[in-house]
């Protein structure tokens, strides 16, 4: 029996549909192996903005940074994509991320059989997957200066900066090397050395950290030729570890393996202080307040914050069978459903799981 304190940011869209089901699973989960777990809920995004002026308040890092754990939905509306740069939701997330240093990103790919149909890619190709993607995620071009626009000979010049510090790179890395020896020993590393110098860097730190990792096999693979193999042949990989806006592609890329962003969680793991938990899909705009969209990304998510954050193994199985239970009886969301399936909601699918642990 333990007692954990876990930080609930809903943040826009359909975050908050998915997170108030997480949370729902969370709880029977505490009910069902006898523990305690207390939510503390802040804002972020734009409703932070509406409601403090900021994306991401100062009374929400704090928070955070006294809990256990980080649960989050996602940011961001049509609402807000006129407002300045300060007052965007995605601030909120970029900030979120630096504040707490959560520099890796972990997005596990996984197949779930009874989705066979939900994937447009050929069975043979994507069935056994099983893949992680290390997306680094607090540098790159995200993060790099300088940045914006300027006048330069009398022209309008526009610039982002792809930059990382030699410890960034070498600390992402180690952690995927770290990761990928508990599964099938292989890295593959992805870069564009052919034409970025500072991925000519990477490939250099990622050769002397595996040195220390004899057991593993790296292998290097440019990042054009790493979106093509993700469809020809998924199966090659074990952990894939890359920069941040390389990783934020190939991973929604990947989601496909899996039949739908609504299926895949992340966690983000800090050099310091808690971990943060998200699916990897955002708002969703188009289908926010319609209780439709997919909540199994977000409660794999929690399934992970309870395996890395508490070590709470038996818990997190529980749910990600309890998830592959649901789906293998037939239960789909409408991203999910194909041909006459019968679809159900947010709601529905969250009381099946929850039922089902
Ligand atoms: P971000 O920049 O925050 O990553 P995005 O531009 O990638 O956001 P999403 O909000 O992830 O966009 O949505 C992309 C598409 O996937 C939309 O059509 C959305 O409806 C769909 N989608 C995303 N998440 C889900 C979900 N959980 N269930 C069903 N559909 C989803
Ligand atoms: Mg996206």
């Amino acid at each position: 029996m333990g007692n954990y304190r876990i930080a609930v940011l809903p943040g826009d869209g359909i975050g908050k549909e998915v997170t108030k089901g997480a949370v729902e699973i969370l709880q029977a989960v505490a009910t069902r192996f006898h523990h305690q777990f207390e939510f503390v809920y802040g804002l972020i995004g734009g409703e932070a903005i509406d409601q403090k002026g900021t994306p991401l308040p100062d009374e929400t890092l704090a928070m955070c940074r006294q809990s256990d754990a980080v649960l989050l939905g996602a940011v961001g509306g049509p609402k807000w994509d006129q407002n300045p740069p300060h007052l965007r939701p995605e601030k909120g997330l970029l900030a979120i991320r630096k504040e707490m240093n959560l520099f890796a990103n972990l997005r596990p790919v996984k197949f779930y059989d009874s989705l066979i149909d939900s994937s447009p890619l050929k069975a043979e190709v994507i069935q056994d997957v099983d893949l992680l993607i290390v997306r680094e995620l607090t540098g790159g071009l995200y993060f790099g200066k300088p940045s914006g626009r300027h006048v330069e000979d009398g022209e309008e010049t526009v610039v982002d900066t792809l930059l990382y510090k030699r410890e960034e790179i070498k600390r992402i890395v180690t952690t995927a090397f770290e990761l990928a020896r508990k599964r099938r020993k292989k890295v593959t590393s992805v870069d564009k050395a052919n034409v970025l110098e500072s991925s000519r860097m990477w490939r250099e730190i990622a050769e002397e950290v595996a040195r220390d990792f004899p057991d593993v096999k790296l292998e290097h693979m440019l990042v054009d030729n790493a979106a093509m193999q993700l469809i020809r042949n998924p199966k090659q990989f074990d952990v894939l570890v890359t920069e941040n806006m390389f990783g934020d592609i190939l991973s929604d890329e990947a989601s496909m393996l899996a039949g739908s962003l609504g299926m895949l969680p992340s966690a983000s793991l800090s050099t310091s202080g808690p971990s943060l938990y998200e699916p990897i899909h955002g708002s969703a705009p188009d289908i926010a307040g319609q209780n439709k969209a997919n909540p199994i990304a977000m409660i794999l998510s929690s399934a992970m914050m309870l395996r890395l954050s508490f070590g709470l193994h038996e818990e997190a199985k529980a749910i990600e069978k309890a998830v592959q239970q649901v789906l293998t009886s037939g239960y789909r969301t409408a991203d999910v459903a194909r041909n006459g399936q019968r679809i159900v909601s947010t709601k529905e699918m969250v009381n099946e799981i929850k039922a089902t642990i």
